[in-house]
């Protein structure tokens, strides 16, 4: 019989999800045991530390939007939010050896100081990037304006289910012509999704353009920062926090407690709540039905690898963000310039870049030498930079992961799994439930705190 006033919880996975989810069953009164694998929380979003630097760097490129209610709620809770900036960094496109500008602020900061100046910095922001759209040679001047009217058709259409039945890739082209579709959009799609590009749902793009702001958010302290409070939070209100913990198996038991399986012991739970991947779930769980696991093996997605050099010297001198196109053949689709959108005080003076892919599980960068991938990406920064040089680069580090985007096919609302499971008292919380939105750590507190209420629910 379960004692449903108090229950003894057990979450796989200490990342941003399965954190959220132990604040708000301890919230509620239940005993937590948090298992995380790694070394150190936070999962996707975790940071790593230079000794030369103040700040910890995310292992992949994070920020976040103006309107990620939840975890900007989150943040409050955790008084938190002092801790929070929004800077308007230039986002840009690569195209035939150029670099465009899309989003690129048309105030500085000392705008938002005078009255009223917020709100005219955002429309600044909006106008700026209409402009940088109808500037865009490479394509003729009308398919520059299909370009903005689809934009503002996609930001302004308040219904996403209809769209799910269309691909991006269909819908794009039909609204905006073949040139501009190849010249803006493709290249995200692309980028994102590798070969299965062509069939992600036009519903995910809607979500995209959506949630997109032209400020993005980051925290002193780096996402490690934010991760750090929510820990320290759960271990206050009586969590326990395990690092190191693997969790080898999950075990339903005769009387419906479940058992997890560690290196050398064997806790039991009164429920379960696993954030790890579907694909992880449903090895560590040798019991679920065949037709469950069938369907958590529909479910695709994309692994990421990305390197990140520290530099003597900066390789642009203002772009953060750049996507570049497949066709132009670089051996990455992202380059992602960290200290043009945060001061490289805070890192010593280094100056630091991302490159970065999302690969199918089995690319060879997986398993790639660090040392190797450098000797691949040079030349890369050099077309970027032609004054590039290897004597710019202080350190550099590789990080991969499997399971980092899911590929939401037609229709995919209609393949997302529950949060229960069909083992009793076995609960699951993943990003391939975030949905149509991209997922991202805002949807991971949202979904994390979202199980929580069904996990906890004593009814
Ligand atoms: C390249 C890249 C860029 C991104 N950019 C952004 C961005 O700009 N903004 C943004 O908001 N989000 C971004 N994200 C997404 C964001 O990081 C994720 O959506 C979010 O962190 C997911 O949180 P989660 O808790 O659901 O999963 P995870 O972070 O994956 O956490 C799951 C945890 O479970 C642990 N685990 C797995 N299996 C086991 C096991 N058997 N036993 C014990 N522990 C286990 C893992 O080690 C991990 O810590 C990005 C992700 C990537 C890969």
């Amino acid at each position: 019989m379960l004692n449903t006033a108090s229950m003894n919880i057990g979450i796989i996975g200490a990342g941003v999800a399965g954190l959220s989810a132990a604040y708000d069953l301890l919230k509620a009164g239940h005993r937590v045991t948090v298992y995380e694998a790694r070394p150190y929380a936070g999962g996707l979003a975790a940071g790593f530390k230079d000794e030369a630097w103040e700040w910890p760097l995310e292992r992949f490129y994070h920020h976040i939007f103006a309107g990620d209610r939840d975890i900007l709620a989150l943040v409050d809770e955790l008084d938190f939010a002092d801790r929070v900036f929004f800077p308007s960094p230039v986002t840009s496109i690569y195209k035939d050896g150029r670099l465009y500008p899309i989003n690129k602020p048309l105030f500085g900061p000392w705008l938002e100081k005078v009255p009223l100046g917020k709100q005219l910095a955002n429309l600044g922001d909006l106008a700026a990037t209409a402009l940088r759209v109808l500037a865009f040679k490479p394509i003729p001047l009308p398919a520059r304006f299909r370009v903005g009217l689809a934009t503002a058709y996609i930001r302004y259409n308040p219904r996403w289910q209809p769209l799910e039945q269309v691909t991006a890739h269909a819908w794009l082209t039909r609204a905006v012509g073949a040139r501009a579709y190849e010249a803006f959009w493709q290249p995200l799609l692309e980028g994102k999704f590798g070969d299965y590009y062509q069939q992600v749902n036009m519903a995910w793009f809607w979500a995209r353009i959506v949630a997109r702001s032209p400020k993005l958010g980051y925290f002193a302290g780096g996402f490690q920062g934010f991760v750090d409070a929510l820990v320290d939070k759960v271990r206050a209100l009586g969590g326990d926090v395990r690092l190191n913990t693997h969790v080898r198996g999950i075990h339903p038991e005769a009387g419906g407690q479940i058992c997890l399986e560690l290196r050398d012991e064997a806790p039991l739970h009164e429920r379960v709540l696993a954030t790890c991947s579907p694909q992880m779930l449903r090895e560590r769980t040798p019991m679920l039905p065949a037709s469950y696991t069938a369907g958590l093996d529909n479910l695709k997605s994309m692994g990421a690898v990305v390197m990140v050099m520290a530099l003597k010297q900066p390789v642009t001198h203002e772009h953060y963000w750049i996507n570049i196109p497949k066709r132009e053949g670089f051996p990455f689709l992202a380059f992602v310039e960290h200290t043009n959108y945060i001061d490289k005080q805070h890192y010593g003076g280094d100056h630091l870049i991302y490159c970065g892919d999302y690969l199918a599980p089995g690319h060879p960068y997986f398993e790639m030498e660090p040392e190797v991938m450098l000797e691949t990406f040079i030349p890369a920064l050099q077309r970027l930079n032609p004054a590039f040089d290897r004597s710019w680069i202080r350190k550099f580090w590789k990080f991969s992961e499997i399971y980092a985007q899911p590929v939401p096919f037609l229709n995919h609302s209609q393949n997302i799994p529950p949060i229960q499971t069909p083992i009793p008292h076995l609960y699951m919380t993943n990003m391939s439930q975030v949905y149509p939105w991209d997922r991202g750590t805002n949807y991971a507190v949202e979904i994390g705190r979202r199980a929580a209420g069904i996990v906890g629910n004593t009814d």
